[in-house]
């Protein structure tokens, strides 16, 4: 694992800073609202040295910090190499320009053929169901996607469902985001009620972190469109670190195997988060526990901003191959880069 070194500064100022609960109470569209935004504010409830609060400063004017509180609960206070601070943690190094780290890394702008409407892949089209998320993930490849030109109006909605009625080769829905479960239920439940009638589609997916960050998230309303629809339901959750996986995510994915739901993970492999052969068996040991199967191991995509979370391809295979040494086969995910204009993402 690499250091970071924090910019020093002598940071005199007082912040006042509410204290954290150790578990968040109240439904989840609260612990929504109460998600951590001030950079001095994550830096002074984990207890971090000020010297890192510049760097924090920095990176959330690019993009700006959201941790909800049931996320912070599971990070070591006092400890800046702790694998889920450095996730959401801004740092000065973002503000670097590095060759071959863009904007759009997967050249998605190139594949909108209706508002809120990716179509990359044969068989399946993904829908930003929602600008936002609960968590600012720091190496998300989407950090600089233009949300405000996908925000679809109700006219344009009925464009993009057009569009995959027309279709009838599109066979799987994806909604994505931002975290698609970042919307209101109601809003859902009127979506998949729409995506289930058009008799082609066979199956839903969900690209979600919302389950993991708030597992309050799982709640009865979900589980009731969720569980209702005539579509096939896959939920494939975004985790880096067996430490994200605490009691109440195991409860939360419990309920939603309980609701017909096959869960997935995909990671990303991650500098100083997950790149050693230990850290990347418990994540799958503890992925298992929980009854989620390990499915990819993403390479970094180069965002600009995330550089600094990059890993090798090299070393990205040398830590696979180890890892294939201690696990049984199907606890292995598949090491895998997206490339623009590929029909599939591209095994390493
Ligand atoms: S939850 Fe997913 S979409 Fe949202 S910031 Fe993290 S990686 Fe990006």
């Amino acid at each position: 694992m690499i250091t970071r070194t924090p910019i020093a500064v002598h940071c005199e100022e007082v912040v006042p800073v509410a204290p954290v609960p150790d578990t968040p109470t109240g439904d989840w569209q609260q612990q929504l609202r109460d998600v951590i935004r001030d950079p001095v504010a994550l830096c002074r409830h984990l207890a971090l040295d000020p010297a890192w609060i510049l760097g924090a400063r920095t990176g959330h004017e690019l993009f700006p910090v959201r941790v909800p509180l049931a996320y912070l609960a599971r990070m070591r206070r006092g400890d800046p190499e702790d694998p889920l601070l450095r996730q959401v943690l801004p740092l000065v190094a973002e503000s670097d320009a590095v060759q071959g780290f863009v904007d759009d890394p997967l050249e998605e702008r190139d594949h909108t053929p209706r508002p809120a409407l990716i179509h990359k892949y044969p068989g399946r089209a993904l829908l930003i169901a929602s600008p936002t998320c609960a968590i600012n993930c720091r190496y998300c490849f989407r950090r600089h996607f233009p949300y405000a030109d996908n925000a679809p109006s109700m006219n344009e909605w009925e464009q993009t469902l057009d569009y995959l009625r027309d279709d009838d080769s599109i066979h799987e829905a994806i909604l994505s985001g931002g975290d698609p479960l970042a919307s209101p239920d109601r809003r859902l439940a009127t979506l998949v009620k729409r995506l289930e009638a058009i008799p082609h589609l066979k199956r839903l997916r969900i690209h979600t972190r919302l389950p993991v960050v708030i597992p309050d998230r799982v709640n009865d309303a979900l589980l009731d469109w969720l569980g209702g629809t005539r579509l096939q339901k896959v939920v494939v959750l975004h985790i880096n670190h067996a430490q994200e996986i605490d009691e109440a995510v195991i409860a939360a994915c419990e309920r939603l195997k309980a609701a017909g739901v096959t869960l997935l993970n995909q990671s990303v492999l991650l500098r100083g988060v997950n790149d050693d052969v230990g850290a990347l068996e418990r994540l799958s040991e503890r992925l298992f526990e929980a009854g989620i199967l390990p499915y990819y191991l993403h390479v970094l995509d180069p965002v600009a901003g995330a550089a600094h979370f990059d890993v090798p391809d090299d070393e990205a295979r040398q830590l696979m191959e180890a890892l294939r040494q201690r696990l049984a086969g199907f606890l292995m995910p598949r090491l895998v880069r997206e490339v623009p204009g590929e029909k599939s993402k591209t095994p390493l």
